[in-house]
Parts: structure tokens; sequence; C-alpha cells
């Protein structure tokens, strides 16, 4: 008896309170399905930084009744894809968003401070289902069912175990053995601007990128436009700290753009001290679900950040995720099995462009970066990423039928 209503409503443990693990217990809670998530953190924060979110992010976000939040506290881009010439600016394409977004894929893009985009997933997942400062160490196997060890002995089971511990993932490693990231010999610096000390250039609602020799750089406006997110990727060199606490100088920031329009410098003296992120490599899972076992987001499938599309595929896998136990609560292990066979080819095809991209973005001065110039004049990313922002999990025949 006892196990059979165990079976009927799975017991559900997400270790990691990232964007992904919320997400995940916000759609299972809207599926009726109850859960309890183990974050590390001693408190919910996330980073100085800025997010894109595209279309098929925003369509699940409206899904989780959270959209009206995000409209309040992000921007809404009116340009993205604005590719700019390094040295001085010239435009080498751009792309008008704001009615082509809504009628090509019935919802906008917006960029969202990290902090901002948490609180208002965090909003949809019910008080009570998580605990602070409780770090996975281990994953055990007790009789037949997954469990939890964490820093403090406690070992917790659960029918049902959701890794979405993001890059440095425990419950990976237990799953694959997690071989070693592979240099990529880049980086990302990153940094805040208050938009009154940023260039105007900077503080419309456009998505820049400006592209040069070993090196490009992205800004938009974030916060209802009081910020403006800097990122910008360089070599590496020996640098291959991969963390969101790290940091770089403003001279070392600038010494990576020396002879880059002036706007960008000043927008870099602007910034305050920037965080800097070794791109490490991951090659892609070929399986993420090992009977009642998962990975979710960054922990299944890590991808550079060049189409902007981590955070949103770790929101795709849970709105899968939960309508697969939902439809299954009594085969947890058949539901996941199905979860990663919905999921796995789309997002190792995003970790494997996202890879591509670095190469093109930074081709140096010469024949190769002239016909690129020249195809960007002609392309239409909007279109042409179709397949990434008109994803709809729950429109797919596996749930439509
Ligand atoms: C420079 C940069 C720019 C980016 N820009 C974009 C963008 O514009 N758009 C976009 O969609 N994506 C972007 N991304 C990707 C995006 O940040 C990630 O894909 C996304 O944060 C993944 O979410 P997650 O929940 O899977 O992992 P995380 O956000 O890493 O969350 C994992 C959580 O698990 C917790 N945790 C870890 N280990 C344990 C443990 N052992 N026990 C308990 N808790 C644990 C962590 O504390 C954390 O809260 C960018 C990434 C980078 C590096």
């Amino acid at each position: 008896m006892e196990m059979t209503q165990r079976r009927s409503t799975p017991e559900i443990a997400i270790v990691g309170a990232g964007i992904g693990g919320l997400a995940a217990a916000a759609f299972l809670h809207r599926a009726g399905l109850p859960c309890r998530l183990y974050e590390q953190a001693p408190e919910l924060k996330e980073v100085g930084a800025g997010l894109v979110v595209a279309p098929n992010a925003a369509r699940l976000l409206r899904r989780l009744g959270v959209l009206g939040e995000l409209e309040r506290r992000a921007v809404r881009l009116d340009v993205g894809w604005e590719f700019r010439r390094w040295q001085d600016g010239t435009v080498l394409s751009a792309e008008e968003l704001t009615a082509s977004c809504e009628r090509l894929y019935g919802e906008q893009t917006y960029t969202v401070h990290r902090a901002d985009l948490l609180e208002i997933v965090r909003a949809a997942v019910p008080d009570g289902a998580i605990q602070l400062g409780r770090r996975c160490v281990e994953l055990m196997q007790r009789g037949d069912r997954p469990a939890l060890r964490f820093d403090d002995g406690e070992v917790v089971e659960a029918d049902v175990v959701i890794g979405a511990d993001g890059v440095h993932s425990v419950v990976r490693r237990a799953l694959t053995g997690s071989p070693a990231p592979v240099y990529s010999g880049m980086c990302a610096f990153r940094a805040l601007v208050p938009a009154e000390r940023a260039p105007s250039l900077a503080r419309r609602n456009a998505q820049t990128l400006w592209i040069g020799p070993d090196h490009h750089l992205v800004h938009y406006p974030i916060c209802a436009g009081k910020l403006v997110n800097l990122v910008a990727f360089a070599p590496a060199g020996d640098y291959s700290v991969e963390s969101w606490s790290a940091t770089a100088t403003v001279e070392e920031f600038l010494a990576e753009f020396e002879g880059w329009d002036p706007r960008l410098l000043e927008l870099i003296r602007a910034g305050g001290v920037p965080g800097r992120w070794a791109l490490l490599d991951r090659a892609p899972l070929s399986r993420w679900s090992h009977g009642p076992v998962t990975l979710l987001g960054d922990a299944a499938h890590p991808m550079f950040p060049f189409f902007a599309q981590g955070a949103a595929q770790a929101l795709e896998d849970a709105a899968v995720l939960a309508r697969c136990l939902a439809a299954d609560a009594t085969d947890p292990s058949g539901a996941l099995q199905r979860y990663e066979a919905l999921r796995i080819s789309r997002t190792t095809k995003l970790q494997q462009i996202s890879r591509g991209r670095s190469h093109i973005n930074h081709l140096p001065d010469g024949p190769d970066q002239q016909a690129r110039d020249a195809a960007f004049a002609d392309s239409d990313p909007l279109v042409a990423n179709g397949w990434i922002y008109e994803y709809d999990p729950d429109a797919t025949p596996a749930f439509s039928g």
C-alpha cells in the first residue's frame, strides 16, 4: 500500500536551485508533483550579470505565470544581433525585433539581470520546497532507491533524483565519471555599468555584438534600463578558473581591447572590477538518465554562451521533464528515459553550434573576415535560428496527441 502511494506520487529530489532546478520545481508543481530542492548556497542569489531571454524561454516563463514580472524588471529588446566592426562600430547587420519576434514566434526577446530571473522563477515554487545550505556530496543507492548524502552527513532517499547542480555537477560525476573538461583557450570578462555612465550607444534597447580578431564583446541594458550588461570574450592565456566569483582588473580587460572603438573602452572603464570566467569545453554526453536519476541544465549540457541559450535550455528541460513525469508517475525511470530522448539531440546541437561560433566571431581582418561580413549583411539570424525560438514543449507530438 505504502509502495503504491509512493509510486503514484514519486518523491522527487532536485540538487541545485539555480534557474534550471527552480524551473523544474515550478513545472513539477504546476503538474501536481511535489518535490524538494537542495541548494548548497545559504541564500538564493545570483552573480551580477545579464542574460538574454529569447522567445523560447519567454514562452515558458509565460506558462509559469511570471512573464508579467519579467516585463516589469527586464528590458524588451527593440534590436538584436546588431553586429558591429571592432575598430569603428560600422554596423555589419542588425535585426529589428519588436514586430518580427512577436509575428514569428508569438513572444518578445528580453534582457534581464540573472538575480531578477532567479527571483522571478522562484516565485513559481511553493514556499518550503527549497532547503538552503544543503551541499550534496554523494549520490548513493539505498536498496532500490537513489539517495543523496549531504556535507552534514545526512542521507535523504527519493524515488527520483534530478541533478540540476550546474557545470561542476556532483550528480553528473556520479553518473558518468565526468571526464575532465578541455581548455578552450577562451575566457569571458563581464561587468555591469550604471546606465548614466555608459555611452548612449550602449543605453539603447539593443543587444550589440562587436566582433574583431580573437575577441568579441556584447552589451545590452538590463534592470529596466538602469544597468548595462557587458560580456566580452578574449584569449584565456594560462587562465583556467571557471567561476562566477573570480575577478580580473579593469586594466587587464582594457588591454584585451586596446585599439577597439573608444566607446567600448569608455564602457569597460565605467564597469568597475570585472568578473572573469574561463570557458572550459565539455563534450556532449551520450546519455543523462540512469534509472531514476537524471540531469538537467548545465549539469547535462554545458554550452559556450555564444547563442545565449544555456538558461533557456534549462527552462525547456524543466518543462519537458515535468510533462514526462506527470504522464507516467508510476514508472519514473521510463519517464526519465523519455525526457532524455525528447531533449538530447536539441541540446547536443546547441552545444555543437555554440562551440563553432567562436571561430566565426573571432576571424582576423582579411579575406575570410570580409566574406563573413558580406554574409552577415544578407543574414537574418531571427529567421535562421527559428528552430531555436519556435520550440514549444507542449506542442511536440509526444505531448500534443
Ligand atoms: C558568460 C556567460 C554568459 C551567459 N549568457 C547567457 C544568456 O544570455 N542566455 C542564456 O540563456 N544563458 C546564458 N548563459 C548560460 C547560463 O548562465 C547557464 O546555462 C544557466 O545558468 C544554467 O542554469 P543551471 O540551473 O543549469 O545551473 P546553475 O545556474 O549553475 O545552477 C546550479 C545550482 O546548483 C547549486 N549547486 C551546485 N552544486 C551543488 C551541490 N553539490 N549541492 C547542492 N547545490 C549545488 C549551485 O549553487 C547553483 O545554485 C551564460 C553563461 C555564461 C558563462
